[in-house]
């Protein structure tokens, strides 16, 4: 099978260190190109819309939803909604890059129910619930309230981990990259 119409999926609880483990994979396998999801949440200071993600109004979201150009998409947070465009799939695919989705477990699970043959998926499991916690505690940009929203769901997320293709415990983290990277290689021509 050629690299045509590929898609990678890294997915996990929220805290459990997939972004970096994605970022890493991006930087080593230029074959791969970051997805860029719409989201309807407020961009953090460091973001930019386009590059982390098309920052869209709920208007403009749910418009979309309706005009069928989502491959999926979720309210991941109460009221934030989140979803992965079939254009930017598109986008990436007409560059002869494979798309690299950094998305929460439901959105990866519908992913591969539409593409089964041509999706990768990869879970990030965090050593444990309570390492998640201190995790997002350091990373700061969580409220109190928030934080207990995130490690909720991530306990609930654990549970769907048998299915995905590979999982991967995030408990040591070159070592983690590095089984990610092999995989991806073995997935890819
Ligand atoms: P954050 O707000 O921290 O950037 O992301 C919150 C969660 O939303 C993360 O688990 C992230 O992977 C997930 N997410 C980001 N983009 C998408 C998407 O397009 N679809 C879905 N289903 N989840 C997404």
């Amino acid at each position: 099978m050629s690299n045509q119409n590929k898609i990678i999926i890294i997915t996990a609880p929220s805290g459990a260190g997939k972004t970096s483990i994605t970022r890493y994979l991006l930087n080593n396998l230029p074959n791969l190109a970051f997805s860029v999801s719409a989201a309807t949440r407020e961009a953090r200071s460091y973001e930019q819309h386009g590059r982390d993600y098309y920052f869209l109004t709920p208007e403009d979201f749910k418009q979309r939803i309706q005009q069928g150009e989502f491959v999926e998409w979720e309210m991941v947070y109460e009221g934030k909604f989140y979803g992965t465009l079939k254009s930017e799939l598109q986008r990436i695919w007409d560059n002869n890059q494979v798309p690299l989705l950094d998305i929460d477990v439901k959105g990866a699970l519908h992913v591969k129910e539409q593409y089964p043959d041509t999706t990768l998926t990869i879970f990030i499991e965090p050593p444990s619930v309570e390492e998640l916690k201190n995790r997002l505690q350091s990373r700061g940009t969580e409220t109190a309230e928030s934080l207990q929203t995130r490690v909720n769901k991530a306990s609930f997320e654990l549970s769907f981990k048998d299915s995905f293709d590979e999982c991967i415990v995030n408990d040591d983290f070159d070592k983690a990259c590095q089984k990610a990277e092999q995989i991806v290689r073995n997935f890819l021509q």
